[in-house]
């Protein structure tokens, strides 16, 4: 069969209980999306195509929370974010600083408020979360396409164990990290590129003995990796095109690639000095896609107030550097019950880094389930709620919807220094 070719199987579907709201992706963000909406009373069905909740943050072994402060001791980011840091700490070992342990602290400090955790015990403690909360929750299953009505959604296709269904929702929020849901309903989108990144979580005789030393089972792992390009593709193969995860076959090359990379490189030890603990069982892409919003989030936003903000957030890598997430990256204005949360909410370059990391994507599920909620509450599309509306939700969970003007540095030693790891 060429490639142009296709075949038209006619299938009838069966449909299944509708939904207030249906959240397409479990990592953090749509973790997020569910709960925010499940709590503001609506029923919410969360879909998600691998075994486990946390995306990247879980089965993608990406187990450590950025800063959710400044870097000189005042926190930025609060609401469902800082109580899923907390909720990572809660039955792991962590590494949240002494300093930040009791919240912010009283004094200036240049130590950051962040947390390394378990990566399968927080997978877990958000299925707990979700259950308890009433979420409706469907493991294997991948929504492989939204059904349109021009511009509007009447809710999605699954594919799981029981074939394809179809689920109608009020809402959708598209939480898969790759806009699945956005793009195949016509949404533009931004194309990201994906560079040579793949590591697993190892133990060795080494971290045994630190472990037992210091009494912290944390210390047992160390990272081994196939691929080692960072965000910005340094140590990318040279000649090797960067991936663009949106394909299945992009994403075999991937693995298939850094797989056998890493294997080459566990044959250089002692086979009986290490063991592999975990492999990441989805592809560590970074930026493959997300929308072209109503708003794209830039670099140059830097400590720029949007009047539709959702909530001030802090740099990852930089010191004293703030930006908000306006509601309009979320959202495109023709599309009037769809919305995006997490990685593929619209941003650009340096700026689609500082929207993706772990805490904002977990803000920006936080404000996309709130806002599916009212939208479906005041019967208006979900590009046309009233603002302050949702940020009044949101500041009432503890979000700060604008940065403070006095922390813009104003030639502070130091200001926009680079303080984090470049794995991120
Ligand atoms: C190598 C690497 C290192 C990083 N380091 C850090 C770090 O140290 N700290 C940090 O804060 N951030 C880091 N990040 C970024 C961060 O991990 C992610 O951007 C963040 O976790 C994104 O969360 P999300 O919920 O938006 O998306 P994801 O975590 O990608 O979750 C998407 C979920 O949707 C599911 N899904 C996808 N398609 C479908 C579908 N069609 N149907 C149903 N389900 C679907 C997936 O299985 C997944 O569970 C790193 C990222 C990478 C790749």
């Amino acid at each position: 069969m060429d490639q142009t070719s296709a075949i038209d199987c006619c299938e009838k579907i069966p449909v299944r209980g509708t939904y207030d709201v249906i959240v397409a992706g479990g990592g953090v963000a749509g973790v997020a999306a569910a709960l925010a909406a499940r709590r503001d009373g609506r029923t919410v069905l969360l879909l998600e195509k691998t075994c486990l909740l946390g995306g990247l943050g879980t089965i993608g072994l990406v187990n450590y929370f950025v800063p959710l402060c400044n870097g000189r001791g005042v926190q930025i980011i609060r609401g469902m974010a800082e109580e899923f840091l907390l909720l990572s700490a809660k039955y792991s070992y962590d590494t949240i600083p002494e300093v930040w342990r009791a919240g912010q602290p009283q004094k200036p400090t240049d130590i950051r408020y962040v947390c390394r955790y378990s990566p399968q015990i927080f997978a877990l403690v958000l299925t707990e979360l979700l259950r308890r909360e009433g979420v409706d929750l469907s493991f294997d299953s991948q929504v492989s396409a939204p059904v349109m009505e021009g511009s509007h959604c009447r809710g999605v296709i699954v594919q799981s164990k029981s074939g394809r269904e179809f689920f109608p929702a009020g809402m959708i929020v598209d939480a898969t990290g790759d806009a699945d849901v956005l793009r195949r309903a016509g949404v533009p989108v931004i194309q990201g590129k994906n560079f040579h990144t793949y590591y697993g979580h190892s133990v060795s005789l080494d971290g045994c003995r630190n472990a037992l030393q210091y009494g912290d089972i944390g210390k047992l792992y160390g990272a081994v990796f196939g691929g080692e390009s960072d965000l910005y593709g340094r140590r990318h193969p040279q000649g090797m095109p960067p991936y663009d995860g949106t394909t299945r076959e992009s994403v075999n090359d991937y693995l298939i690639s850094n797989q056998l990379a890493l294997l080459e490189r566990i044959k250089e030890d002692d086979r009986r000095t290490r063991d592999l603990a975990t492999l990441p069982t989805m592809c560590q892409f970074r930026t493959t896609c997300c929308i072209k919003g109503s708003y794209t989030l830039k670099e140059e936003d830097k400590f720029r107030h949007f009047e539709d903000s959702v909530g001030a957030i802090c740099d990852f890598d930089r010191r004293d550097y703030l930006y908000e997430i306006p509601y309009r990256a979320m959202v495109d204005q023709s599309f009037d019950n769809l919305i995006a949360a997490g990685r593929c909410v619209s941003g650009e370059g340096y700026g689609w880094d500082v929207l993706r990391v772990i805490p904002p994507a977990i803000l920006s599920g936080e404000a996309a389930g709130f806002a599916a909620s009212l939208a479906l509450r005041t019967g208006s599309a979900i590009g046309a709620i009233r603002i302050a509306d949702l940020q009044s939700k949101l500041a009432e969970n503890a979000v700060d919807i604008h940065f403070d003007d006095k922390l813009i540095p104003s030639g502070n030693a130091g200001a926009g220094e680079r303080v984090e790891s470049e794995h991120i």
